[in-house]
């Protein structure tokens, strides 16, 4: 929460170390070892053995922080300067078993747990989608089962692939057998592309997801997609998780599984900041790959998104409009 009493340490000051300069870290954020409190920690957690097909995002985490470094300390959409009001950090990444996927997972639970203890909030840059599995676990130790939206191109609710139950296509499944997730309260966004057969989309909607496929943004728009979602997560605490490969191959080259046909950056920020009217608790943004993005296209987009969530979580906590640290910067 926002105590008057103790101003957090912003970012870096552009105005005295330009903002191509110095170590990365998330918006040139202090780490979590420079300061005495975390309100907010951005989280990496660079693992992706749970990837099917192109692997990379085992790299997600360090080119999204170099592209962060452009993030500026107020955010006119929402009218917040999220690293004011409270201590926004970067926690630095979970180290975890590039070999061993159970044992990763075990690894990223206890990384994030540690993080709830420590009192923040989180956002994890990771890493395939298998992350969001111990990100929930974590997260509904601490708040119950969860209202989650999930932005991606996939729905993430299959069983098993090559007979592997941890996969990244397999997170929300898993959750929900587990007694994660809030019935009743789980929407996909984004969801497009070609599938195994029509029985997934039948057995994801008896897993009780609603879905906005990306086909009906054209005649829904940005407004009535938020509508339809806030009405199904209601004020429950929420994650959400967001697969790059929401965004279409255009926005977001650099992932592993492209879908043609897909949001606009712009799309997916403007639903993002709709959220501001929900409950949120933790978040992630998953999949980017760095060897296959142009230009950083992908990177900068999960870093604003990331930073949207930021700036969520801050709201939440009480931050407003400012004074911004470093407000010329
Ligand atoms: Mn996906
Ligand atoms: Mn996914």
């Amino acid at each position: 929460m926002v105590d008057e009493t103790r101003q957090p340490v912003g970012p870096l000051d552009g105005q005295q170390i330009p903002r191509f300069a110095g170590f990365s870290t998330f918006a040139r954020l202090p780490r979590r070892e420079d300061v005495e409190r975390a309100d907010v920690a951005v989280v990496g957690v660079p693992f992706d053995a749970g990837t099917s097909y192109r692997p990379g995002a085992r790299f997600g985490p360090s080119a999204v922080r170099e592209a962060s470094r452009l993030l500026r300390p107020y955010n006119p959409s929402l009218d917040v300067s999220p690293f004011a009001g409270v201590q926004v950090v970067d926690w630095g990444d979970v180290a975890c078993n590039p070999f061993d996927i159970a044992e990763a997972i075990s690894q990223i639970e206890a990384g994030l747990g540690a993080v709830l203890a420590d009192g923040a909030r989180y956002v994890v840059v990771g890493g395939d989608h298998t992350v969001a599995l111990p990100s929930l676990r974590a997260l509904a130790a601490q708040h119950g089962p969860l209202a989650i939206v999930h932005f991606d191109a996939h729905l993430d609710t299959w069983d098993t692939y090559f007979g592997a139950p941890f996969t990244h296509g397999t997170p929300f499944r898993r959750a929900r057998e587990e007694g994660l997730l809030l019935d009743g309260h789980l929407a996909h966004v984004g969801l497009r592309g070609s599938l195994y057969a029509r029985q997934d989309l039948i057995d994801d909607e008896q897993m009780g997801f609603t879905a906005v496929h990306c086909r009906e943004m054209d005649t829904l728009g940005v407004d009535a997609a938020l509508e339809r979602i806030l009405a199904r997560v209601g004020s429950a605490p929420l994650y959400v998780s967001i697969d790059v490969d929401v965004l279409d191959p255009a926005h977001a080259p650099g992932t592993g599984t492209p879908e043609a046909g897909g949001l606009t950056s712009r799309e997916l920020l403007a639903l993002v900041r709709g959220l501001r009217a929900a409950n949120l608790v933790g978040a992630d943004v998953v999949e980017v790959s760095p060897a296959y993005d142009h230009a950083e296209i992908t990177a900068v987009a999960a870093a604003n998104v990331a930073y949207e969530l930021v700036s969520l979580l801050a709201l939440g906590l009480g931050a407003g409009p400012g004074p911004g640290l470093g407000a010329t910067a």
